[in-house]
């Protein structure tokens, strides 16, 4: 069988741990695709110990499609662990699957897609395992991306769930979208680089701490960006905060309106905390997610640094 996404081996002549870095889970998330294809040029002959495997993208067709979902209209971060034979997103999960069970470490690169803007963050799973976990916060912490967010285990479908179950150490990263930032590649090829450091298989690039929240929430579905602050109606959305604003609890974030103009619903935060996602587009379906704060409110653990 062809594959089902280009990728690359780039080994060294030295035993080591074996890394897997992957872009384009989602189609319309371009500056880590961009990000993977330069890691590509620069790490070729230069992995100092064990190998790196790199998947510039791996669902092929919704980037073709310039789309977040699948062909067959599928989410692949919600496919995960997916099926040897079904529909193409299912054998891509099913692909990416297998590779990821293999590895000693995960970095998977996102952004918000068409969607949404979100705020530069390095993330991961509380993982049950103290060692998993304590190896995933070093991850996130040499990734060195503004936020670094630990949620809740219980999600299923995606990479990192399949990471989870195996005990991989997995993190994902969040930059930006709502369009297009060719200026954010280089702090995702330096963040990869700096956590292939961190594994001792390349020298460290990393310059000051830009991290400025760590943030850890252990409450259930913590992570799930595509729940928070759900539309209350379809309508036309109007933004009125700015990423990296801090909030406090029952400001206006947004209003809603319908399409004559006549109806105006206010959205109003429910917590005090920092915008750290907002809807980068003015369509709103009943139940679209229109904003994200991170609050230390509810969570186990909340410490600002800038
Ligand atoms: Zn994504």
């Amino acid at each position: 069988m062809a594959n089902l996404f280009p990728i690359i081996t780039i080994k060294s002549s030295k035993p080591g741990p074996e890394g897997l870095i992957i872009a384009g889970v989602h189609g319309d998330e371009y500056e880590p695709i961009l990000a993977v294809r330069q890691l590509i040029n620069e790490l070729k002959g230069k992995i100092g110990k064990g190998s790196l495997t790199l998947v510039p993208v791996v669902n092929k067709g919704a980037f073709l499609a310039g789309s977040r979902l699948g062909l067959d209209g599928l989410d692949l971060a919600r496919t995960c662990p997916g099926k040897k034979v079904g529909s193409i997103t299912e054998q891509v999960a099913h692909e990416i699957s297998k590779l990821i069970r293999k590895a000693d470490f995960l970095i998977d690169m996102h952004t918000g897609g068409n969607l949404f803007e979100i705020s530069p963050l390095s993330g991961y799973m509380m993982h049950p395992n103290s060692e998993v976990l304590d190896t995933q916060r070093a991850m996130a912490e040499a990734f060195n991306l503004p936020i670094i967010w630990g949620t809740s285990p219980d999600l299923e479908g995606r990479t990192l769930s399949v990471a989870r179950d195996e005990n991989v150490p997995a993190i994902y990263t969040e930059y930006r979208g709502g369009g297009y930032y060719p200026d954010g590649i280089g702090d995702l090829v330096d963040g990869c680089k700096n956590v292939l450091a961190y594994f001792g298989m390349f020298p460290s690039v990393k310059g000051d701490s830009k991290v400025t929240l760590k943030i850890e929430d252990n409450q259930p579905g913590s992570g799930h960006l595509q729940e928070m602050y759900p539309a209350p109606e379809e309508g036309v959305f109007v933004v009125t905060v700015e990423l990296g604003q801090e909030v406090r609890q029952n400001e206006v974030l947004g209003y809603l309106c319908d399409f004559y103009g006549e109806k105006k619903i206010e959205v109003h935060t429910l917590q005090a905390g920092r915008i750290f996602l907002i809807r980068a587009v003015p369509m709103a379906k009943k139940g679209d997610a229109l904003a994200g704060i991170l609050s230390a409110g509810n969570s186990n653990y909340y410490e600002k640094i800038g």
